[in-house]
């Protein structure tokens, strides 16, 4: 019997990534408080097709919008540790980047009364000590890696390489790693960004977006007799309403095609029997 899974993902980093980056002047705060507003129509969106999903909330989002962030916990979905601050763990020194992880936990329980099963990194950059950091936490899953699409793999630890040699992978850990890719995720298709040193134009079609995302679905349902697929969100990118719309088209039609919708803590649970 095949099964593909949808892991329906959500980065709620209101301002924390704005803050973070140095963009604080009022207008790029703004951008960033837009997703607690927008956090709203998601959920009912959510709610009105009975899928649960998972929030990857930073403890800043938790502390600076706590109803917003008790109305992820109300709706069923799971929250999971995305930092408390939103700086990368590649540019934190190994102690900055365990008090930060400590912090956004505490964070975490006080919101849903456990710690989180799941981490995903700010910008999805880790650092070498971050996977040890995890097991030590108590996680169960990453969520930060590119190296698979459709079928989870276990994390590992210290791989070797130096510009010149081969690379010699580490040995694996027992935390589950959930693939991610920047083409399914909605910031860098969507979000417009100039700075002195870059221009991201961003502002795509949300239709030709959810297309290409629905493509990958069909491609995981043509290849693998089980897989999971996970897209990654912001409430402050795909909250705007021509992408919600076109997001709720996409979700539509998953649910016609047979996709099974769970949260990546269940998801990473039923991937250790497939890995
Ligand atoms: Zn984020």
């Amino acid at each position: 019997m095949p099964r593909h899974i949808v892991c329906l993902t959500f980065d709620f980093d209101t301002e924390s990534g704005f803050i973070a980056r140095g963009w604080d002047s009022p207008t790029p705060l703004s951008r960033g408080e837009f997703g607690v507003m927008a956090s709203g129509r998601i959920l009912k969106t959510l709610k009105d097709r009975n899928l649960p999903s998972t929030w990857f909330v930073p403890g800043f989002t938790i502390e600076s919008h706590a109803a917003a962030s008790a109305a992820v916990v109300e709706g069923g979905h799971e929250v999971a540790h995305h930092s408390w601050a939103h700086v990368p763990p590649a540019l934190q020194s190994r102690d900055e980047e365990a008090e930060d992880m400590a912090r956004a936990n505490e964070a975490i329980v006080k919101l849903t009364g456990k710690k989180a099963r799941g981490y995903r990194s700010p910008s999805w950059d880790l650092s070498e000590n971050t996977i040890e950091l995890l097991i030590a936490e108590g996680m169960e899953y990453d969520s930060s890696l590119m190296g698979s699409d459709y079928i989870p793999t276990w994390a590992r630890r210290g791989d070797k390489f130096k510009l010149g040699e081969t690379i010699t992978y580490g040995d694996n850990t027992n935390l589950v790693e959930m693939p991610i890719t920047w083409s399914l995720d909605d910031f860098p298709h969507f979000e417009f960004i100039r700075t002195p040193d870059v221009t991201l134009p961003g502002l795509q079609s949300a239709r030709h977006v959810m297309d290409s995302w629905w493509d990958e679905f069909l491609y995981m349902q043509k290849s693998v007799e089980w897989g999971i697929l996970t897209y990654t969100m912001h409430p402050y990118v795909i909250g705007r309403g021509y992408r919600m719309l076109a997001l709720e088209g996409l979700l539509d039609k998953l649910a016609e095609a047979g996709a099974i919708f769970m949260t990546m803590e269940d998801a990473a649970r039923e991937a250790r029997d497939h890995i």
